[in-house]
């Protein structure tokens, strides 16, 4: 079957997976830009993978569109990180927000809706905005690793996502933490402070803790809930 947009197949698109497994975060990117640019788009909440996979966008292609999903949650620390990577890098970070302001939110659903059914108000905020913000691009960059969670460990770095009918590539698929991190530190990348006061993954406030040692990396988000993932990379 062939994705009639994009014009590749399901086998074309696992071999392009089996193809670039072994490659570096430029080379994948270089391959998206020329393949699906202008209409590629990366989304990143300014996560320590986001990071780096900015600093190799800006050298391959800066203009690509950044899509920030900005809930009405986030940490004070993201929106200024944010403004450091663009006045850094130059990106052209766009913000999306929900059709509902949280104060709307509020008014129809109560006061934290977050506590009492968390996969309703990550979809106000998080999924239904990101399906707008993705309307009309054939291919999308994530920052996710497989070794994040049980739910990313399939991911492949090119795949098709059917739910947002476009071609997802995910260059940091086969990279731990640690290379993540060392990354960081080698080429002294910026970095969200609230990783040095005990946050080892960053999403809203009301929904992320501190992480304690040898806790996993994502434990700190949804605490007490099953829940693994805001819905956005399901
Ligand atoms: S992470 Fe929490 S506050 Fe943010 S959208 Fe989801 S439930 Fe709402």
């Amino acid at each position: 079957m062939n994705h009639s947009r994009i014009d590749l197949s399901e086998f074309e698109i696992k071999q392009l997976a089996r193809r670039f497994e072994t490659r570096g975060v430029e080379e994948i990117l270089e391959w998206a830009v020329a393949r699906f640019s202008p209409s590629l788009a990366m989304t990143s909440n300014f996560g320590a993978e986001g990071v780096v996979v900015m600093d190799h966008l800006a050298r391959v292609a800066p203009e690509t569109p950044i899509i920030y999903l900005e809930t009405g949650f986030q940490f004070p620390q993201t929106d200024e990180l944010k403004e450091r990577l663009r006045a850094r890098y130059g990106l052209n970070i766009i913000t999306h927000r929900a059709e509902l302001s949280v104060e709307e939110q509020n008014r129809i659903h109560g006061e934290r809706l977050y506590e009492r059914d968390p996969d309703l108000c990550c979809r106000i905020r998080k999924i239904e905005p990101l399906a707008a913000a993705l309307k009309g691009y054939d291919a999308w960059v994530a920052a996710l690793r497989r070794d994040q969670s049980p739910t990313r460990a399939n991911i492949g770095v090119v795949e098709w996502n059917a739910r947002h009918n476009l071609v997802k590539i995910n260059p940091l698929a086969t990279w731990t933490r640690r290379r993540v991190w060392d990354y960081i530190v080698t080429n002294d990348l910026p970095y969200s402070p609230l990783y040095d006061d005990g946050y080892a993954s960053i999403g809203c406030v009301p929904c992320t803790r501190r992480v304690m040692a040898g806790q996993h990396e994502r434990s700190g988000r949804w605490d007490g809930e099953k829940k693994l993932e805001c819905g956005i990379h399901l």
